[in-house]
């Protein structure tokens, strides 16, 4: 990966495909064996320079490259990098109208009442149809593009899929020096996430997820799908800026998100925060120096973070409970956990 560059994994739909083998029978995708640090496996194709040179987002699910036209969910980048692709294709890139009204509704809890007026307000944006843009309207913060580097894209094809790799110029950091916590992050689904460090702690926003009607169109649910992945990311961006102010330690969880018996690997794709926890908490850590460590997550939501030792809790909601009657919110006592984890296998290295 070249320095001070962000690069983002972009499934591709599988409906894109055929265009890709032709792409690479003639030539306008070429193997190459750079190694992209992105993928372990995989071939990796370089696009041809009038590939490169024509790339345009032209909506959240489709790019133009050239005469290949990608689809697939773009619209999974970071709020900075978002920006930067958008800002990029403003003239060609399309949205519906009235999105920015419905994603900060879905930054704050809703009434059952508000819901059914939020999906009454997807529907009519999705009959207006998506027009051009004036600009970025999917993210929560004004940030400033960086460069969207179109010359380093590249596709991989791994198995029976392919993946776009997107690359960006690192955005600015203007949060100022790295702080010396060690902090440890829990992550879930409500809330998305839960930072703990000495005796702070903070949590990503409550957001609302109205409940999909019986029998919307596959636009509607398209375009609920994107908003409510966009809030999270809201969230989400929110809580890194307060969280990195004071790390210098970042301490995640190693999930492997195939163990999960529960949807939560599906919904924490949906909801942003696998692309947090995987990719984007560690490219904004180590852009400001913070180092990134990943210990087992194992029991660290069944044990007390306050006892000494290892005593057993319960859970009742989001109360966590320890047999010696400490009472904690049962992720701040996970993600204190997880720093306690960290401590105990930097002893174990000394
Ligand atoms: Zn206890």
């Amino acid at each position: 990966m070249p320095e001070h560059t962000t690069h983002h994994v972009v499934r591709v739909d599988r409906n894109t495909y055929p265009q890709l083998r032709r792409a690479v029978a003639s030539g306008q995708l070429q193997p190459t064996q750079e190694n992209l640090d992105v993928m372990a496996q995989g071939q990796v194709y370089c696009p041809a320079d009038t590939l490169l040179n024509a790339q345009t987002l032209v909506h959240d699910r489709e790019l133009q490259m050239g005469n290949l036209t990608v689809t697939g969910e773009l619209y999974r980048l970071p709020e900075g990098e978002y920006s930067s692709i958008i800002t990029a294709s403003l003239g060609v890139y399309r949205q519906y109208p009235g999105v920015q009204q419905l994603l900060t509704a879905l930054l704050t809890p809703m009434t059952s009442t508000a819901e059914t007026i939020w999906w009454q307000d997807v529907r009519m944006a999705v009959a207006q149809g998506r027009q051009l843009a004036s600009g970025v309207d999917l993210t929560d913060e004004r940030w400033t593009p960086t460069a969207w580097r179109r010359d380093l894209t590249r596709l991989i094809e791994l198995g029976d899929h392919w993946f776009l790799i997107l690359y960006f110029a690192q955005p600015p950091h203007h949060l100022g020096p790295r702080g010396r916590a060690v902090v440890g992050v829990d992550i879930g689904l409500r809330p998305l996430a839960t930072a703990a460090w000495g005796q702070q702690h903070e949590v990503t926003w409550g957001l609302a997820t109205p409940a999909l009607p019986v029998g919307e169109s596959a636009e509607v649910r398209a375009l609920a799908q994107i908003l409510n992945y966009a809030a999270a990311r809201a969230a989400l961006e929110a809580f890194t800026v307060l969280v990195l102010a004071d790390a210098g330690t970042l301490v995640l969880e190693q999930l492997d998100y195939r163990g999960f018996k529960s949807n939560f690997s599906a919904v924490s794709r949906r909801r942003a925060v696998a692309d947090w926890h995987q990719t984007w908490a560690r490219q904004r850590a180590h852009a400001r120096g913070i180092e990134v460590e990943r210990v087992p997550a194992a029991y660290t939501s069944q044990t007390c973070s306050q006892c000494q030792g290892s005593t057993r809790g319960t859970r009742q909601g989001r109360e966590f409970t320890c047999l010696h009657g400490h009472v904690m919110d049962a992720h701040i006592n996970a993600a204190r956990n997880l720093v306690r984890r960290y401590w105990g296998q930097q002893s174990h290295v000394q």
